[in-house]
């Protein structure tokens, strides 16, 4: 092997130049260098190889000094490497070998290994020769595969989860769909069949009503108790007949939204609640109360349940109502505050369901739809309503109305 100088060009020294380098240090770093480095004249001929290139090949030092690079080549390039090398040649400049190619080299035992292959032009007394530092990137590749798989499983995995959302969000939709039909059908149903049920009980009730005038105390008191409890059960049929109608009138019916002021509404539900208030004595006081935008007659009907319920479930104390409104995040939040019976924690969740109701008839009478409409006058204006309560103490219903209404 010759002496060599790095890409220089005539400095005609015959040695290694590296600035002020000397050969030997240059060899030793050379040697220990962690880059497998392979030296090649222009037939092809190793001249030189490093450490690091013996261990890379599993070649002995001197089975591959003289020898063909070549046989570093895998069988399927061999052919056409002498070729490729010839060009190099030609237009010899320091690069990367086969850019934008997967590379590959051989080992001794003939199993083939990614590399990557920089290549530099050497120019010494003896001629031009190329070193090639080559780098084995078997980890690289695995790495990139890995990542390569793991990408294609994630991509698969979001396209699986996004097919599946979808089908579930068609589902949804449907359901939706569906729940939606059942719920108007099921409001018609209650409409139809609560407004049918009015005229033979009117009929009903006025025929009882016939016999209690005519017979009361004329057969036994066997029979004036039942005339009497007929009449009960008529009159409780009734009010829950109307109140089953209110309720299925919230959705069922269009009312036309307009600029209410609140204390229309306060004022309109107090004088339907005229005789409860003077018969328990209740005073109510109002906070300043704004302008809404909503269904006038439902809005009356809520603050009519609200403090009817009010007045009815009171303590021993004549009743104290209070309401009040405020702003709270683009809302008008609403309370109306007694000082009645309160309801214990374990009911609280429920009371808003429709039937359902704490205390007997005999205690209070009711349907156990009063809530329920207030839901959905509440839901219906786009708010949310809720109740705290302290049993013994008093509750204070809430509900939101938003400031601006949206559009229908
Ligand atoms: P109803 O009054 O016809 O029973 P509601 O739906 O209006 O039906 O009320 C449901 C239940 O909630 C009532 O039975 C009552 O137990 C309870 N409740 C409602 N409002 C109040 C209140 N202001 N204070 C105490 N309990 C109340």
């Amino acid at each position: 092997m010759g002496d060599l100088k790095g890409d220089s060009r005539g400095s005609g020294t015959g040695k290694i130049s590296a600035g002020p380098l000397p050969e030997k240090t240059l060899r030793a770093l050379f040697e220990s260098a962690p880059l497998a480095f392979v030296m090649v004249d222009q037939s092809g001929t190793i001249v030189m190889v490093n450490n690091e290139a013996e261990k890379l090949f599993g070649f002995d030092r001197r089975e591959l000094m003289g020898h063909s690079v070549e046989e570093l080549v895998p069988l399927s390039s061999r052919e056409h490497h002498p070729g490729l090398r010839g060009n190099y040649f030609e237009a010899p400049e320091a690069r990367r070998m086969g850019a934008g190619r997967d590379l590959y080299a051989c080992r001794k035992d003939g199993s083939e290994f990614p590399v990557e292959i920089g290549l530099k032009p050497i120019r010494t007394d003896d001629g031009l020769f190329v070193l090639s530092a080559i780098a084995d990137i078997t980890e690289r590749k695995g790495l990139e595969s890995a990542l390569l798989k793991a990408k294609e499983d994630l991509e698969r995995r979001v396209e699986e989860r996004t097919v599946e959302l979808a089908r579930q969000a068609d589902e949804l939709r449907a359901a939706n769909e569906a729940l939606l039909r059942s719920n108007m059908e099921l409001q018609q149903f209650a409409y139809i069949a609560s407004h049918d049920l009015q005229s033979p009980l009117r009929s009903i009730s006025g025929f009882v009503q016939l016999l209690q005038a005519e017979y009361e105390g004329r057969i036994d008191e066997q029979a004036d108790d039942w005339i009497r409890r007929t009449v009960d059960s008529i009159r409780r049929m009734q009010a829950l007949i109307q109140d089953l109608l209110a309720y299925s009138r919230v959705d069922s019916r269009s009312h036309s939204r307009e600029t209410i002021a609140f204390r229309e509404v306060v004022d309109d539900a107090l004088s339907l609640l005229e005789a409860p208030i003077l018969e328990s004595g209740a005073r109510i006081v109002c906070g300043d109360l704004p302008t809404v935008v909503g269904e006038r007659a439902l809005l009356v009907q809520l603050v009519h349940n609200l403090i009817g319920n009010a007045v009815k479930y009171r303590a021993d104390e004549p009743p104290f109502i209070r309401i009040e409104a405020r702003r709270r995040g683009g809302k008008w939040l609403f309370s109306v505050k007694d000082n009645g019976i309160g309801i214990e924690a374990k009911y609280q969740q429920r009371i808003f369901e429709i039937f359902h109701r704490l205390h007997s008839q005999g205690e209070h009478p009711g349907t156990g739809i009063g809530l329920a409409i207030c839901r959905r006058v509440v839901h219906r204006h786009g708010g949310r309503i809720w109740m705290r309560s302290e049993p013994g103490k008093g509750t204070v219903f809430c509900f939101t109305l938003p400031e601006r209404q949206r559009p229908e």
